[in-house]
């Protein structure tokens, strides 16, 4: 009987801080669904970290081992998926390099995601983005060099990276439309929840935006969180009616108290919920919910010696595949010098 090959995803996270509900949501929970159904690479991005903490890769490399514990915590199997760290296969810069050919610097510019970024960055990329690098403007051309490299035909990620993934069509077009037909088009799939808010109100809860609650944090850090989360400043007592609409409270009720979530919100409305208990009762959830990940992450946690393994033994599987896609595209622009 013939073999039917899975569909390949290539997803991953920058190792620039632990992991969040945010990402949890918006990308995780959904590779953990995938990765039954399709063959799931797992890219731990240290080199696209350095391209906004260049002068602190200490950072980057710390969080090497916190993102993966919090993949495998979220319920990544290693069994069923490779965890590849990017600085450790070569071929990834080299597709960089023949892609930057491909993309012009207004179109990197004009990328919305970039403009957001720049623009959340000001400390380090200046208040017009003046000072913003080579390398940061151009992370889009890695992220492409990624996916293409795994010949991925699905990119699991939060909202804020759709324009990214339409920057990998685009090049796959132009490279095969000017050479020869080897790169696979991708299509990023969204979960339902695009993109989780932060604690503050703001549009992304993110780990360099200081507004999120980690999925190891512990029980008392959840409950302070909460308590310091934007409700509605209209409701100054207890039984004032309230928006729960604007609320961050009410907003993250929607993700972890779904059973219950009409009472708290008509109770909210009539006056009749107060602001403490209604925290209490949320942060209550959240503790329960993250539980098992947290228990997941200990595991992992007390076994370094599996975590350093299943990242070098994932990188070689890797390295087969992205060498074989370097040799296509050399062939295909007929640059493969001295092959037989
Ligand atoms: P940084 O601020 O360093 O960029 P980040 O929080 O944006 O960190 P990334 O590692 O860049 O995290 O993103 C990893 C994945 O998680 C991406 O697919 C991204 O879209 C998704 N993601 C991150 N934050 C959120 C969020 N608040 N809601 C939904 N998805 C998110
Ligand atoms: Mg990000």
């Amino acid at each position: 009987m013939k073999e039917i090959k899975k569909q390949r995803i290539l997803t991953g996270d920058r190792p620039t801080g632990k992991l969040h509900i945010g990402h949890y949501f918006g990308s995780l929970q959904n590779r953990v669904k995938l990765q039954d159904e399709y063959e799931t690479f797992i890219l731990v991005a240290d080199l696209q970290a350095l391209t906004d903490n260049f002068s602190n890769p200490e950072k980057v490399a710390q969080n090497i081992y916190e993102t993966t514990l919090d993949n495998l915590a979220a319920g990544l199997n290693p069994e069923k998926c490779t965890f590849v760290v990017q600085s450790m296969v070569p071929e990834l810069a080299e597709l960089t390099m023949f892609y930057s050919n491909l993309v012009t610097v207004s179109r990197l510019q004009r990328n919305p995601t970039i403009k957001t970024e720049i623009g959340q960055k000001k400390e380090l990329f200046g208040s017009e983005g003046e000072s913003v690098t080579y390398g940061f403007l151009g992370y889009p051309i890695s992220q492409a060099a990624d996916i293409t490299a795994f010949e991925a035909e699905a990119v699991p990620v939060g909202e804020d990276q759709l324009p990214l993934i339409e920057q990998t069509k685009e090049i796959v077009r132009k490279f095969n439309s000017l050479f020869k037909e080897v790169l696979i088009e991708p299509e990023a799939v969204i979960s339902e929840h695009k993109r989780i808010k932060g604690l503050d109100g703001n549009a992304k809860m993110g780990k360099s935006l200081g507004n999120s609650i980690y999925l190891s944090d512990n029980e008392e850090t959840i409950r302070l969180k909460i308590k310091g989360a934007i409700t509605d400043t209209n409701k100054i007592h207890k039984n004032d009616p309230a928006n729960p609409e604007i609320c961050m409270v009410g907003y993250y009720h929607k993700l972890f108290n779904k059973d219950n979530l009409e009472t708290v919100y008509s109770e909210c409305r009539k006056g009749e919920r107060g602001c403490v208990s209604c925290k209490k009762e949320l942060a209550d959830n959240i503790i329960l919910y993250l539980k098992p990940i947290q228990e997941r992450r200990k595991y992992y946690e007390e076994r370094p010696e599996l975590v350093k393994k299943i990242l070098i033994e994932g990188t070689k599987k890797a390295r087969l595949i992205t060498k074989n896609t370097v040799k296509k595209v050399k062939e295909a622009m007929k640059i493969n010098y001295f092959d037989e």
